[in-house]
């Protein structure tokens, strides 16, 4: 049971009451207007009315809280940050306008020339460009070790290691990060764990329970689950969302109100939706992991996968729908490689489902060769370095049916 913050109810909450994780993802954070709708409004308005110039005046100086702009705060986006705020347990949520836009703030809040950010090797792309392009440049150290090698990192910590930064389970061969090992790794050395928690979801992992200080989010993935918008978020204590906040709302990396409230519903049906994801890849990584023509799985809930105890201890477990646990909450980005570039395009071209697009998180599958598209840019042997081979084939294992996800991958496998 959590108990609530009585601002941050439905007003159809009894706020003296605490309520399971499924009903705020339905209900939380959301208060409704004097017009008694039913599903959340969208407020798209850039300003807001004041009764008079002192109030007007008081909003700015500080003495009345209320919304200014929206490049501040929205009605409709602060609902979106309460219920998420919820779900991760975190004392306050900043959205912003995409993960990216998350990762961003996190750098200019938490970092400043002299420190060191500390990562993960496996990261999303554009977080690898970010750090060594723009961060670098302004004088923030910035190094890489392997996210599951608890030794390594603790190798890497220097004096003005300030930031410990990964993403558990990782783009594109799910790798996992201890996060509890990291976290306590952080905090005797006076650094913050921030997790990007985009492939797993508060539905199957909290970061900040494990000990995390902030969790990222590409909502963009996962949170929306049909790839309609974009939009991003971190959440963690009132101290460092503050940070946060003042940077978003200072350098305009703002979430939109209508991607709020596409966000906002999708938290709705996320742990259902979560659910049958992960339940799909199970199957599909078991599929996989028998078939000839495949020579390696990358799906850390195969007992065999290096991270397997890891990933069983930190993802919380999923109920299926009939009420029974499922084998495992694994998320539902499976890597799997064949002999080489020839055979992962047939076997990527073969599909008649699947969508062959680099977004995840779809209800729609989705396949791609990493190779030649997600990690095109790196050198042979930067993408030697994360694992990428020519014959690796990454998945993102959507809703359909898995039987007709498994038929369309036995069709290009079958006949290599
Ligand atoms: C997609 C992604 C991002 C970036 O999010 P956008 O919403 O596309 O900016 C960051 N981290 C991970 C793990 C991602 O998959």
């Amino acid at each position: 049971m959590t108990q609530l913050d009585p601002n941050w109810q439905s007003d159809a909450l009894d706020p003296t009451l605490g309520f399971l994780e499924q009903t705020l993802a339905v209900r939380g954070g959301y208060h409704r207007t004097d017009e008694g709708e039913h599903s959340e409004a969208i407020f798209t308005t850039s300003s807001y009315v004041y009764a008079s110039a002192a109030d007007a005046a008081d909003h700015f100086n500080g003495n009345k809280k209320g919304n200014v702009y929206s490049r501040h705060t929205n009605p409709t986006v602060r609902a979106f940050e309460r219920r998420l705020a919820l779900l991760e347990g975190g004392e306050r949520c900043v959205a912003t306008a995409s993960g990216m836009g998350a990762i961003l703030t996190m750098c200019l809040a938490y970092l400043k020339a002299g420190d060191h950010l500390l990562c993960a090797k496996q990261l999303f792309g554009s977080s690898v460009a970010l750090f060594d392009t723009y961060f670098k440049p302004l004088g923030i150290e910035v190094s890489y070790v392997d996210c599951f090698d608890n030794a390594a990192w603790q190798a890497a910590i220097q004096p003005n290691t300030r930031v410990l930064y990964c993403e558990s389970p990782s783009n594109p061969l799910a790798q996992i990060a201890d996060l509890a090992f990291l976290s306590n790794l952080a905090h005797t050395n006076d650094a913050l764990l921030i997790v990007d928690n985009c492939f797993a979801t508060p539905a199957i992992q909290k970061p900040l329970q494990l000990g995390a200080d902030v969790v990222i989010h590409s909502a963009s993935k996962y949170i929306d689950g049909q790839g309609r918008v974009l939009g991003g978020a971190l959440v963690g204590s009132d101290e460092l969302m503050e940070k946060a906040f003042t940077v978003v709302r200072t350098g305009g990396i703002s979430l939109s109100p209508f991607n709020a409230w596409a966000l906002l519903k999708g938290l709705e049906t996320l742990s259902l939706r979560m659910k049958a994801h992960c339940e799909n890849a199970n199957q599909v990584a078991s599929f996989l992991a028998k078939h000839p023509k495949v020579q390696k799985v990358h799906f850390s809930g195969l007992a065999d996968h290096p991270s397997h105890e890891v990933a069983k201890r930190q993802h919380t477990a999923l109920k299926n729908v009939a009420g029974g646990e499922i084998t495992g909450a694994f998320g539902a980005i499976v890597g799997f490689e064949v002999a080489d570039q020839k055979s992962a395009w047939h076997v990527i071209d073969s599909t008649k489902v699947i969508s062959i697009t680099n977004n995840l998180g779809d209800a729609k599958s989705t396949i791609t060769h990493p190779a030649t598209t997600t990690h095109f840019r790196m050198t042979p042997e930067q993408r030697v370095e994360a694992g990428v081979n020519d014959g690796l084939i990454r998945l993102s294992v959507g809703l359909e049916d898995v039987a007709d996800i498994i038929a369309d991958l036995a069709r290009g496998l079958d006949s290599l």
